[in-house]
């Protein structure tokens, strides 16, 4: 057998991640590979964590990027925070709730679901009605943008029932972080995480995440011990370290990926973060115009929509797959397709991070136009023209 190096397709990623990785931060990852005790790499550990205390707009101390995608960061806020027998109130509208759930069993604890329909942002008024039902409650979790349906929830006013109850809060940030605003301290997010292949533009494989002081308490007067020696957020303190303490070796970092990331975080301050929010906006705004000339139509309520992932509803009678294939192999596109509840019923159109641009709106339309036209699937022209009418107002 001849093997040969692989080299992958040039595509464009409008799916929901990874998202299109910019050019920079690819370069950056191939910068020669140094020793991850190497003073300058250090030097580079603590500007990466400055900007990541940015890009989450907090003064968190533990403020750090987990070796390992936003599944694992999103496991390390459950492990290190919950002890066997907490009650966790986990409030689901789509997947990535229902994975909280699984980490929260996984962890001893006891799971509380407050559900809302996929397609619906979390409802305050239901968070509230089960703390009082359950006044023992230690932490609330729930997702803020759900890459599943294309959903926004108001984080800050959730965080500010979970307080009032006394709980800590675990906020997935996967989609938002770069996209849409993440005010950690404002909002008083205890435990955050996010990932670096959705609004961040980088390569899939970490996962920022941060800890409020009183998360920070929390793990330090855990009675028992975090299951999971990797996510131990007591060892791994002692790796990422602060100011002049000695860093202690806990596991080679994925030094390469960091320099992308790193590359990643300086293009976000380059841009600015509301110049970032304000572009991704923007893209959507042009998305929208495009989508609704052809006649077709979102899932979510204008109000509650994440201008970096659009849940656009299939029409009847229409092989969504089929779709997405033809996208693929004639115009190197990808899109996502529903999950779950919604597999075959949405497509998932994502602007995220470098992907969201002029360029790939008028070219996701133009070619979902063409294929649908091309199929005898009766919808209206014009989408490119009503959206660039939008890009140039
Ligand atoms: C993508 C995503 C995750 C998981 O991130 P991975 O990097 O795929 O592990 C978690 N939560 C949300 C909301 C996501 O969109």
């Amino acid at each position: 057998m001849t093997v040969k190096s692989f080299v992958p397709p040039l595509r464009t990623l409008m799916g929901p991640g990874p998202s299109d990785v910019h050019p920079r931060i690819l370069e950056a990852m191939g910068r020669p590979t140094i020793g991850h005790l190497d003073p300058a790499f250090v030097g580079m550990m603590d500007e990466m964590k400055a900007m990541l205390q940015y890009a989450f707009q907090t003064k968190n101390e533990l403020t750090i990027p987990v070796s390992a995608p936003g599944s694992a960061g999103m496991e390390t806020c459950f492990v290190n925070l919950i002890e066997p027998g907490d009650k966790v109130i986990v409030c689901q509208n789509g997947v990535f709730g229902g994975r909280m759930k699984e980490n929260v069993e996984r962890s001893g604890g006891v799971a509380v679901m407050v559900e809302d329909e996929w397609g619906k942002a979390v409802d305050p008024d239901k968070l509230e009605q089960a703390l009082k039902e359950n006044p023992d409650a230690k932490i609330v979790a729930f997702v803020h943008a759900e890459t599943s349906t294309g959903v926004q929830s108001d984080a800050k006013t959730l965080c500010d029932i979970a307080r009032n109850h006394d709980c800590l809060t675990i906020v997935d940030t996967v989609t938002s972080l770069g996209g849409t605003p993440v005010m950690v301290d404002e909002w008083g997010i205890d435990a955050v995480y996010s990932g670096t292949q959705k609004c961040l533009s980088c390569t899939p494989g970490l996962s920022p995440v941060s800890f409020s002081d009183r998360a920070v308490a929390a793990i330090k007067a855990r009675k028992t011990r975090v299951q999971s020696w990797f996510l131990d957020l007591n060892l791994v303190m002692g790796y990422w370290g602060s100011g002049q303490a000695k860093r202690a070796y806990h596991h080679t970092a994925p030094i390469n990926a960091l320099y992308g990331l790193h590359e990643a975080l300086v293009m976000l301050e380059e841009e600015g973060l509301e110049n970032a929010w304000t572009r991704h906006q923007r893209n959507y705004q042009a998305l929208r115009a495009g989508i609704e000339a052809m006649g077709l139509s979102f899932l979510v309520a204008e109000a509650q929509r994440l201008p970096q992932l659009n849940a656009v509803v299939v029409p009847e009678g229409v092989d969504e797959a089929a779709v997405r294939a033809r996208l693929l192999d004639e115009f190197d596109l990808e899109i996502g397709a529903g999950l779950g509840a919604l597999a075959g019923k949405v497509w998932r159109i994502g602007l995220m991070g470098h992907a969201s641009n002029m360029k790939n709106v008028m070219y996701c339309l133009g070619a979902l136009e063409s294929i649908l036209t091309d199929m005898s699937i009766p919808i209206n022209g014009g989408a490119v023209t009503a959206a660039q009418k939008v890009a140039l107002a």
